[in-house]
């Protein structure tokens, strides 16, 4: 890794990893994300990190948590950009660690865009997103060729009470949608998708905690997804999927906790 020199300092510039901690099963980081965790000054780490990854961490590494809560920011966006160019004219090694992908509704761009403009060497470590995390634990294929021949990303954030999306393009036919950050949202989100045309028996399933020893998953349809989630106490992280393909769950279902454990447990 070459260090580039800070005009008119003799502290050499250091370098900062964006990198995607997976959906919480820490055995999903990837080999390049413990190397990077292993090595590095300073983490700035986010609320989503699977705790474990942190472990990784030398002995010495400043841990800094900017995680963030609905509506209860620890670290304002422009504050953690701040922190990375911060940490990196002082020569650390910094890795940003993030939930999932860091350039999946991460605001990860708008970091690396601030590091860019800063000219802090920066590289960027991809990590398993949600979607795709979730559903596999889950066992739902995001495409299947008699289903879904194409899956759509959206966030389902509330602003105002509403949401600013595109309904006609999510109520197609032979699609796949997976919803990150809708369970506040989920009875507007239902509504809507039977209200732009998908019929309300479509398959729908809300996954919390998806890849840890706490999963659960609820599979209903359109239309009483929103009231079982409520009654059954879902709460965040959770996943929305919409789509033909979660009917495959019932026999696609693999992921149970205790058995992964004894699995891993017989290999030692
Ligand atoms: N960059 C992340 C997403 C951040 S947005 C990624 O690529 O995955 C945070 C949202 O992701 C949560 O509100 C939830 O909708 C989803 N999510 C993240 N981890 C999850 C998990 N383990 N189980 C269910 N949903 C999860």
């Amino acid at each position: 890794m070459s260090l580039v020199s800070v005009a008119g300092d003799h502290t050499p510039m250091g370098h900062v990893a964006l990198v995607g901690a997976g959906p919480g099963d820490p055995e999903l980081l990837t080999l390049r994300a413990v190397r990077l965790i292993e090595c590095a000054d300073a983490i700035v780490y986010d609320r989503l990190v699977p705790p474990a990854a942190l472990a990784w961490a030398r002995k010495g590494a400043a841990l800094i948590y900017a995680g963030k809560q609905r509506s209860r920011h620890t670290l304002l966006q422009d504050d953690i950009c701040r922190l990375l160019v911060r940490l990196a004219r002082e020569g650390k090694r910094v890795v940003r660690l993030k939930g999932g992908d860091p350039l999946i509704f991460g605001r990860g761009g708008e970091e690396i865009e601030a590091l860019a403009a800063s000219a802090v060497p920066f590289e960027i470590v991809p990590g398993i997103t949600a979607a795709s995390g979730v559903a596999a634990y889950a066992g739902i294929p995001l495409t299947h060729r008699d289903h879904a021949q194409a899956c759509v990303f959206v966030t389902g954030h509330l602003k105002d009470g509403t949401m600013d999306l595109d309904w006609e393009m999510l109520a197609r036919p032979r699609q796949t949608v997976v919803v990150y950050m809708g369970l506040l949202g989920l009875a507007v989100l239902c509504r809507e998708l039977i209200a732009h045309g998908l019929p309300r028996s479509t398959p729908a399933a809300i996954i919390e905690q998806g890849t840890l020893p706490d999963q659960r998953a609820i599979v209903a349809t359109l239309s009483t997804l929103a009231a079982r989630a409520s009654r059954q106490g879902i709460k965040s992280p959770a996943l929305l999927i919409v789509g033909t393909v979660v009917r495959l769950q019932r026999s696609l279902a693999w992921f149970s906790p205790e058995r992964t454990a004894l699995a891993a447990a017989a290999g030692s």
